[in-house]
């Protein structure tokens, strides 16, 4: 049998997501099913051809990466976004809101200004994606459950239910009834809410649901919280997902 032929690339990010794939509980059978033509954080030889599927994982940050995941596009029949840097430009989108030119000088010096640093946006903003896995990291059962679905010939789709869904049934107590601010229901679910589980707000990792009450949102934590701390809930992870980046009035 002939195998699909895969490939996984990263961009600007700090490969978590990547790491994950190893760490999925079906890696002998990804393995046995599949002919990694390109994967550069597991093994030595790689080749570019014509990819039945291609996952890229990170933010796009440069010229020279635009022109890579254009190259990718051209030569994938399927394009995977693997995480909220390629879902959403992930932490790196922070960027947009700040004087790169600053942080550049700041970290590196006078050399720093030679660094190109482009607006970061999401991978669906410059290419066509087909299918995302959300999440800093991505979920091993997102990523198991995409898989089983392209061993099937089956294009995956999303669900769509917010965290509160996984929180709720969890049992846990909701934090915003104790004035702690929380993106859980305006967020993407299927994480199972680690979270609100550990106490912790939701801050939106796996970005906005297709159609998130923003509004109704807004309402309930301008009742808990100051404008800044709203603009700071939703500009974490995906701060490029359009409605999160203006979420609270922030710019
Ligand atoms: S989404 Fe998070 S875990 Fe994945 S590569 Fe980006 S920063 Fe790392
Ligand atoms: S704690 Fe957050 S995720 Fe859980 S139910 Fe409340 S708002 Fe939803
Ligand atoms: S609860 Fe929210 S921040 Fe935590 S993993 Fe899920 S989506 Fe991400």
């Amino acid at each position: 049998m002939v195998k699909p032929k895969v490939a996984i690339f990263d961009l600007t990010d700090c490969e978590g997501c990547e790491v994950e794939i190893v760490n999925s509980r079906f890696i002998d059978r990804i393995l046995e099913s599949f002919e990694f033509v390109h994967f550069r954080l597991g093994q030595k030889t790689n080749k570019w051809e014509n990819f039945d599927v291609a996952f890229i994982e990170g933010s796009v940050i440069t010229s020279h990466e635009v022109d890579l995941v254009k190259k990718i596009r051209e030569n994938s029949k399927l394009v995977v976004a693997l995480g909220s840097c390629a879902c959403f430009g992930g932490i790196a989108a922070l960027n947009n809101f700040t004087d790169v030119n600053e942080g550049k000088r700041y970290v590196y010096g006078k050399e720093g200004e030679k660094i190109e640093v482009i607006e970061v946006k999401p991978l669906g903003d410059i290419i066509k994606v087909d299918v995302m896995i959300r999440g800093c990291p991505i979920v091993r059962d997102d990523f198991d459950r995409v898989v089983s679905d392209l061993l099937a010939g089956k294009v995956p789709k999303e669900h769509t239910r917010p965290v509160c869904m996984d929180c709720k049934s969890k049992g846990n107590p909701c934090l915003m009834l104790k004035g702690t601010p929380c993106a859980g229901p305006v967020t993407y679910g299927g994480c199972g809410a680690p979270c609100p589980s550990s106490s912790m707000p939701c801050d939106g990792c796996r970005g906005p649901l297709e159609v998130p009450e923003m509004s109704a949102e807004l309402e309930l934590l301008k009742k808990m919280a100051s404008p800044d701390d709203i603009v700071r809930l939703f500009r974490k992870y995906t701060s490029a997902a359009p409605a999160f980046k203006s979420a609270g009035g922030g710019k």
